[in-house]
């Protein structure tokens, strides 16, 4: 196939673009390296009966008219992946022992549970949540202040964005003076963004933090159903999804990607493909790599020195003959930290490589949906996920498969044992399977370099002017991914809706 649009990776913005230029006729064709499409939304399945996402938990702008809403329409996929709604009085349990507090959607709910539980600092927070809101404004506001009338409205909003632009979500807790407990409870999503509040940006967190209040979602089929009716639209209009398929060269005759090289995993086999048009969602620091640096300007090097996100370490288990209903979980997550700060308990973790006390998410994609079952009746999944460091993992790996095997499952341990402690006291009893993913596993699964989860770093450097797009210095050739746009389910749907508006012409957000 000379294919209009040949599209290196398979992940979630590169089968958004894929789908959407597909739908209007152009021919499509994805080159993915994994046996599984959706790169870090891909599913798997274990034991022949348990099937786990590997990285996806919840997501937001999936409601009507929100975004990813208004691409599925576009795609006439808004009755076929529909999505189950969280909890609205409570998305998110966050709890530290002696505290919790169960996230609501209305901000009203919110400072009147946080009042009550810190009675004395009323001031501090609604301060807080104030500069909450109006940041969320702004940063929802954008294209609207080019009216003067309208800029004029939302001046204290764009105060807040000119003031927070380069700010961590710490600096603010510091500005109003949130006492600690409270910051803990309101940032112990950081598995989220797998970043401390010290080192995260408000920005990137505000944008979730709001988002989630709007709806936290689920996909009623489980992200597999999402992933699959967007490969089974690109083929229905005679494209393709190849697996197997890694990109290993990209050919460059003056200013033009001319041929990609993949090698066929299956087959070890060494195929040329052509495109007019190149859209890149692997990595772009690997792919600027292989293409050579002395193609991309000086303004796009200084664009592609991102560091990257911390890697994460995750448990996929699966419980029999125990309702996790019973015992505290249901349509929502819950977030555990031991420590009373979050900054203390991720540099434990991520740079002592102490887990002794370990803060994580909780998930139970069973309990979110009925439609689907992920696992046979009588069993349900649970999931933890926390931060791991790669460098750490790596040299474990490389010293032997013993070593590395039982720290994985020390860690997992210490997660158990915590688990026992203050949740599901027999847990273990009822664990009839369970199996950890590492930095070295990402990397090796999801092909992302030294394991990173959310492509560049979250931290205020990254989200400022100088972020990566889809731009290169390549004529036919675009940046298609988290790195080049934006992390998460609802971040990687616009950033492939948004390189199709681009480049068809047509508006659909
Ligand atoms: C632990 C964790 C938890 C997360 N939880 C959530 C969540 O709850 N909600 C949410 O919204 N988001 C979550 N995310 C983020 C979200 O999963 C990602 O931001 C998003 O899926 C990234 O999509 P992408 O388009 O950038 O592509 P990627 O997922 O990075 O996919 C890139 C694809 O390119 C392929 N590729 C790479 N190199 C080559 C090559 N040489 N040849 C061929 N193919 C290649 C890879 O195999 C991969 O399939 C989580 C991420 C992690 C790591």
């Amino acid at each position: 196939m000379n294919a209009d649009y040949l599209i290196i990776g398979g992940g979630l913005s590169a089968l958004v673009f894929g789908a959407l230029m597909a739908n209007i006729g152009k021919r499509v064709q994805v080159l993915e390296a994994h046996s599984y499409p959706g790169g870090f939304g891909h599913t798997f399945k274990m034991a022949k009966k348990y099937k786990f996402n590997a990285q996806l938990h919840y997501v937001w702008n999936c409601g009507e008219g929100e975004a990813v809403n208004q691409i599925l329409k576009r795609l006439g996929l808004d009755e076929e992946v529909t999505f189950e709604r969280y909890d609205p009085d409570g998305f998110d349990h966050m709890r530290m022992p002696g505290h919790s507090l169960d996230i609501p959607s209305d901000p009203g709910e919110l400072e009147r549970r946080l009042f009550h539980l810190f009675p004395s600092y009323k001031k501090q927070i609604r301060g807080f949540l104030t500069d909450l809101k109006l940041t969320s404004e702004g940063l929802g506001k954008p294209s609207s202040w080019i009216d003067p009338r309208a800029l004029f409205r939302h001046s204290k909003a764009l105060a807040c964005v000119v003031k927070y632009h380069n700010s961590t979500l710490q600096n603010v807790f510091d500005k109003f003076m949130l006492p600690q407990e409270a910051q803990t409870l309101l940032a112990l999503q950081w598995p989220d963004f797998l970043l401390p509040p010290e080192k995260l940006s408000f920005f990137a967190w505000v944008l979730l933090f709001t988002g989630y209040q709007r709806g936290a979602y689920y996909p009623t089929g489980h992200f597999e159903h999402v992933i699959e009716s967007l490969v089974a639209l690109i083929e229905a209009r005679g494209g393709e999804v190849l697996l197997d398929h890694e990109v290993t060269h990209i050919k460059i005759e003056g200013k033009k990607v001319t041929e990609i090289q993949a090698t066929d995993l299956k087959k070890k086999q060494t195929k040329l493909f052509q495109g007019s048009r190149v859209i890149c969602n692997m990595d772009p620091k690997v792919a600027a790599a292989m293409i050579g640096e002395e193609h991309f300007s000086k303004s796009l090097h200084r664009k592609l020195d991102y560091d990257y996100s911390p890697s994460n370490f995750v448990a996929y288990c699966v419980v029999k003959d125990l309702d996790l209903r019973d015992y505290g979980f249901g349509k929502w997550n819950t977030f555990h930290s031991g420590h009373r700060d979050l900054n203390e308990a991720f540099s434990a973790m991520y740079e002592r490589h102490d887990y002794s006390n370990p803060s994580f998410a909780i998930t139970t994609p069973t309990l979110l949906t009925d439609k689907v079952r992920d696992c046979p009746e009588g069993h349900q999944v649970l999931q933890f996920l926390t931060v791991a460091d790669y460098d750490y993992f790596k040299k474990l790996k490389a010293s032997g498969k013993k070593s590395y095997n039982t720290r994985k499952a020390e860690i997992l341990d210490a997660m158990l044992d915590v688990m026992e402690k203050y949740y599901i006291p027999n847990l273990r009893e009822h664990l009839v399977y369970k199996i950890t993913g590492t930095p070295t596993t990402n990397e090796r699964y999801c092909w992302c370099p030294k394991g990173n989860s959310y492509g560049s770093n979250l931290t205020p450097e990254n989200m400022g002017l100088g972020r990566l797009n889809h731009k290169t210095s390549l004529q036919n050739l675009y940046f298609c991914n988290a790195s080049s746009g934006f992390a998460g389910f609802a971040g990687t749907f616009w950033t492939g809706a948004t390189l199709y508006q681009k480049l068809s012409g047509e508006r659909i957000l």
